[in-house]
């Protein structure tokens, strides 16, 4: 029983570090892909909203800074990401490179969009600083989307819409949200 026992926490942990991305320490895409898969399965009504979120111009930031810096400055920001959106049901996860997904359930009080505009200005004003001590700036755009639950089971149709709105706001002009709603 014991052997039994010690081993279903190993597997347990196992499976933490696998769902785990090292950097940032954010749920990592394979299991951002599992839990949408396993929501889409289980929760039939209800509203959702996918939010993509990517740092603006961070070729540049790496470039000018080195690639240190910019892990530094991802990390950072995933931070505050999982500090704003730390209800059980919300989703934070790092998409890949410098573009992360986060995925808000019945936002009923409606503040999903106060607490996302609070989490722009905040990395906007997070302050780095270079080998040299000068200041390191970094700001996200973000697409969002908003729909029922019954919009469509396939994930892909969900992250393509919000995909549109980060478009949108690198296009106008980066630092800033574009939101749709699906009616
Ligand atoms: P945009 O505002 O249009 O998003 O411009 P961008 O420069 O952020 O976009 P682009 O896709 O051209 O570049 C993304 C950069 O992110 C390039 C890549 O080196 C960097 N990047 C991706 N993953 C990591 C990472 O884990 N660490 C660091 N330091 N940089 C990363
Ligand atoms: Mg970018
Ligand atoms: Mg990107």
């Amino acid at each position: 029983a014991q052997r039994t026992q010690d081993l279903e926490k190993a597997t347990q942990r196992l499976k933490i570090i696998a769902d785990t991305d090292m950097l940032t320490g954010l749920l990592n895409r394979q299991a951002l892909t599992e839990r949408m898969l396993s929501l889409a399965d289980t929760h039939i009504d209800g509203c959702f909203s996918i939010l993509v979120l990517d740092a603006d111009h961070f070729k540049r930031l790496n470039d000018d800074h080195g690639h240190l810096k910019g892990d530094e400055c991802l990390a950072s920001v995933s931070r505050l990401m999982k500090a704003k959106f730390d209800r059980r049901s919300d989703i934070v996860a790092r998409f890949g490179g410098e573009e992360f997904i986060i995925v808000v359930q019945d936002d009923e009080q409606g503040v999903m969009l106060e607490k996302l505009e609070e989490l722009r200005k905040e990395i906007s004003q997070l302050h780095f600083a270079n080998d040299a001590g000068h200041l390191i700036v970094i700001t996200i755009s973000i697409g969002a989307m908003t729909a029922q639950a019954t919009f469509s089971e396939n994930i892909d149709d969900w992250i393509k819409l919000a995909d549109e709105q980060l478009y949108q706001a690198k296009n106008n002009g980066r630092n800033r949200i574009s939101i749709h709603h699906v009616s």
